[in-house]
């Protein structure tokens, strides 16, 4: 803004300036005020602007041109000349100034400096007077009202004020960094920085915030922070000021400062301000694709299949498929259809084809697949495909070929273990294998004593797959291999198994171990015995096949001839001289990278045990239990844990926890089973005490028994059944678990549910009496166990004979007590609990049986309605199952002390039992 001082302003004294017409350098005309009073002393002339207002500026500039005689230029001038005059500003709302007001001093008004020309001059052209012009420039502030006046005061000077221009400092509206900042006034003082936010332009987003810019006393911007870039599908053009959309074909997948890219080839966009490039028909892109790629499609098919068919195997080898769809993950996937059905039509493979490397995902193109039925018309379909295969609605392109196999040889065998064995003999019993390829004939043992060499083997035929070998060395460990035979000839030998004979003092510990059997179960007289006695040491030396009597803790019991044909047995995974063997052949490896661990649901005896998930190739995820064995472990330990995997993986029974597999191959070693939703059976029962119907309980003692018929049917004794062994999933499905030998080998008595006995540890309150008292464990045992878990299940979960000592359970069952019926547990299941707890083994019902037992009661509920009415009120501790001898006893009373249950006297004198023939002839409702 300039003010020019043409009009007459306020002046003071009233003449002191005049209005004069001049020239400036240029000899252009100008109007001027001059003042030129030297010769005169005490000077003081005032000139005032008129008002001007601020709009909105804190700080205000003043560029002065004017110019100034030298004082030494004038003749006899007094020392009172000065070249100098002072600047003076007067700040008011409102135009008020009069005259005399705001007075002609300093303060009111406010001395802005004393300006001084940087130039004089000397001489002076009357005709037109030629003159230096200065130009200074002072400002002040702040300034806050509403407007100001200026005034320029002269104290004895000869001077002119040529122009005055008023003016204030801003920062002008700009776009930079994306952003856009509004014009900024600067601030107060020449020093002030002025912060300004910016707003990100259309399209763009903020990046780094805030976003800023300073405005400073020159009316500049400085120091920015932060900024916006433009959003994906739009990119920055007109110098970084507008965010354009990508036009049509073009894309930009991300916000910042590049520029859009071209679609890649296959790939187009709907619109424009597209961030990516949407596939053709027919061609697609995998999720790690990256953007830029070209979409690609599936492979045409393989080339040229070749086979080549040795006996029941064939080699496949094809060539690259013509066309990969434009990828590099091009894989193949085997499909085996056998067609030799004679009905014309193709089925697909079992599972026992085996394919190397592997079936699904080949890289090469080749395959070998084995253990193909002998004389089988078998396709093949060698499929490609690649990664976007799975996205195409149409199946994968193929090459095909047809083969016949030849006759073959029988397959290994691959399961053999010891039945039996004596000083002298050694019975020993194997699986058939798994592909006869044809009727076998016979199978031939060969066997050898371990330090003697092969070439001195010896070889006998046995027509059925057990065999008894004959004419050992006591306490001597032989080598055995079998092989099957059928019109094809021999099958390869089985791996080498080593088995070894009893020494004299084995075989006289084991007569030793029978003696309590014999007394406690005949209950004959001492001449009795020794004749037993006699009669089992003949036959033993005469290498007499004993059945049950041999068998060493880690072997189970087998008796062949019981076996129904292809009836799979239980091999205990001890009896492999190498368990790992044992490991590989029953639990299958499962890479690490298919598990993923999700958090930790309990403690087992190994280390944690976590839920997690597991995806395995061709499959779906499914939600597993991942026992690990904690670091630092020893290899007996790392053995022990693992055989729980080797003996599990023998399973297949929906009431027996299932192994999906094991990770050894990395740390932490794992073993991978189903996941049980509910957890352990016991404490489930005790959080949901009451909850179920007697149907539901009944249906959950079904599955067990179920599960347990099948381990005992495959001649597994589970030895430690109880509540808390059974896992319960999300139907309530009930599975038999806990399948580690290591307690029961281990001397380890951390754990007061388990006591440790010779030669490992029971828990008694579950375990049969001739397991307590000379480790007699069999299915029967079991069953003993069973008969605890239906009342562990019909108490929800209270604990057997509740806090009995051990010692004081053992007496009361020696005495024949045995637990009274839970509350509102019907009498069918009690009496049930009841046979399992028959003293004699060989009385208890069978799991087959407890099964049928158990349906008959869902099917009719009404045998499940009648309730021993003790169960109702009275909780007697434990039942007397044998007859009470009361003759020693004088009063009903005395005889209730006598067998620990004086706290019931009270109930007997209400219901009036209290003379012994009332008592003796009580039953049970
Ligand atoms: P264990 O070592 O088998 O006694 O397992 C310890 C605890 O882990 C059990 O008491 C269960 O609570 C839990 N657990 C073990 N296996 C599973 C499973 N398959 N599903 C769910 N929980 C399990």
């Amino acid at each position: 803004m300039i003010v020019r001082l043409l009009l007459c302003p306020i002046c003071f004294p009233p003449l002191a300036w005049e209005e004069v017409s001049g020239y400036d350098e240029h000899m252009n005309t100008i109007r001027t005020y001059q003042v030129c009073n030297v010769f005169d002393s005490n000077q003081n002339n005032w000139v005032r602007t008129k008002y001007i207002r601020r709009r909105g500026a804190q700080r205000i500039h003043v560029e002065m041109k004017f110019s100034v005689r030298d004082c030494s230029s004038i003749p006899n001038v007094p020392g009172s000349c000065k070249e100098t005059f002072n600047l003076y500003y007067y700040e008011s709302d409102s135009d008020t100034a009069t005259r005399t007001s705001p007075a002609w001093m300093e303060n009111p008004w406010i001395k802005v400096d004393t300006i001084a020309a940087d130039e004089s001059f000397s001489q002076v052209d009357l005709g037109g007077r030629v003159m230096k012009i200065n130009t200074e420039v002072r400002s002040f502030g702040p300034v806050s009202k509403n407007g100001f006046y200026l005034a320029f005061q002269d104290y004895g000077g000869c001077m002119s004020l040529i122009a005055v221009r008023v003016f204030y400092r801003k920062c002008p509206r700009i776009i930079t960094n994306g952003a856009l900042f509004q014009e900024t006034l600067s601030g107060a003082e020449s020093t002030s920085l002025v912060a300004a936010r910016g707003v990100c332009i259309p399209n763009a987003e903020e990046v780094d915030v805030p976003i800023k810019l300073y405005c400073n006393g020159d009316g500049e911007w400085m120091v920015p922070i932060g900024r916006c870039m433009c959003k994906a599908g739009n990119e920055a053009v007109e110098n970084g000021t507008v965010c354009r959309a990508c036009p049509s074909g073009f894309f930009k997948p991300t916000q910042g400062d590049e520029s859009c890219m071209q679609c890649p080839i296959n790939s187009r966009t709907t619109s424009e301000g597209a961030i990516n490039c949407i596939c053709r028909n027919g061609y697609y892109r995998t999720d790690s694709d990256p953007l830029q790629m070209p979409c690609t499609t599936v492979p045409s098919a393989p080339q040229t299949v070749i086979s080549s068919v040795n006996e029941t195997s064939v080699m496949l080898e094809w060539m690259p498929p013509r066309d990969s769809g434009g990828r590099e993950d091009v894989v193949y996937n085997i499909i085996c259809k056998s067609c030799g059905g004679g009905r014309g039509g193709c089925t697909r493979c079992g599972d026992n084809v085996q394919f190397l490397p592997r079936q699904l995902g080949l890289t090469k193109s080749r395959v070998y697949i084995s253990d193909l039925l002998a004389h089988t018309q078998y396709t093949f379909e060698v499929q490609a495909v690649n990664g976007v295969s799975d996205q195409s609605p149409y199946s994968p392109q193929y090459a095909s070929v047809n083969i016949t196999t030849n006759q073959a040889a029988p397959s290994t065998v691959s399961i053999m273990h010891q039945v039996s064995r004596t000083v002298d003999s050694i019975t020993l019993s194997w699986s058939q294998p798994d592909q006869p390829n044809g009727v076998i004939l016979d199978y031939e043992l060969q066997y050898y004593e371990k330090d003697q060499s092969e070439y001195n083997s010896t070889t006998i035929r046995s027509q059925t797959n057990t065999a008894v070998i004959r004419g050992l060395k006591s306490g001597s460990i032989y080598v055995f291999q079998v092989r099957a035979r059928t019109v094809a000839g021999f099958g390869r030998y089985s791996g080498k198994l080593y088995f070894q004979t009893m020494t004299e003092e084995e075989y006289n510990t084991s007569i030793q171990e029978k003696l309590p059997l014999i007394i406690g179960s005949a209950a004959a007289g001492l001449v009795f015995l020794i004749a037993l006695v006699v009669i089992i040491i003949v036959c033993n030396r005469r290498g007499f096949d004993r059945g049950d009597s041999e068998y060493t803790d880690k072997l189970q019991h087998y008796t062949s001839g019981h076996m129904s044909p292809g009836m799979k047995i239980y091999i205990d995974p001890f009896t492999y001289e190498d368990p790992n063997e044992a490991v590989r052949e029953f639990a299958k490896e499962i890479d690490i990278s298919c598990v993923k661990i999700e958090q930790v649901i309990g403690a087992g005896e190994f280390g944690e045990v976590c839920s997690g998930n597991l995806k395995l190739p061709g499959k779906r995820e499914m939600f597993v239990a991942i026992k690990t064995l904690k670091s630092g472990y020893t290899e007996k330990q790392r053995r022990d844990f693992l055989s729980e995997a080797s003996i599990m993986g023998q399973f297949d029974h929906p009431n027996v926890i299932h192994l999906e597999g094991v990770v050894t191959k990395s740390s932490p070693v794992m073993i991978i089973t189903e996941f049980m939703e509910n957890g352990s059976l016991d404490t489930f029962l005790r959080q949901n005490d009451g909850q179920f119907t007697v149907i539901q309980l009944v249906g959950m003692l079904r599955g067990i028994a179920s599960g347990m018929k099948y381990l005992a049917d495959m001649n597994y004794v589970h030895r430690d059944l109880a509540a808390r062994n059974i896992l319960v999933n999300s139907n309530l499905v009930c599975k038999v678990s806990d399948f580690g030998l290591s307690r029961f080998l281990e001397d380890d008595t951390s754990d007061p549910t388990y006591t440790s006995a010779l030669g490992g540890k029971i828990p008694i309150r579950w375990t049969a009496p001739e397991a307590i008292q000379y480790r007699k464990f069999t299915s029967a045992s079991d069953v003993w166990s069973y008969g605890i878990v239906m009342w562990e299940v019909m108490s929800y979960g209270e604990r057997p004979y509740w806090d009995m000592t051990n010692q004081d359970v053992i007496n009361a069952i020696e005495q024949d007590y045995r637990l009274p019926p839970p509350m509102d547990c019907p009498n069918a299941l009690h009496q049930l609990m009841l046979d399992c707890w028959q003293k004699d083994r060989n009385n208890r019902p069978k799991f087959s049986q407890i099964v049928n037992n158990l349906d008959k009661m869902i099917r009719n509920p009404n045998t499940l309605k009648a309730m021993t009415p003790l169960s109702s009120g009275v909780h007697l501790p434990l039942l007397d199952r044998s007859i009470p001898d009361f003759s020693t006893f004088s009063t009903v009373d005395e005889w209730l002390d006598a067998i620990k249950m004086g706290q019931y006297k009270e109930n007997f004198a209400n219901s009036d039992f209290s003379t012994f023939d009332v008592v003796s002839q009580m039953t049970m409702e």
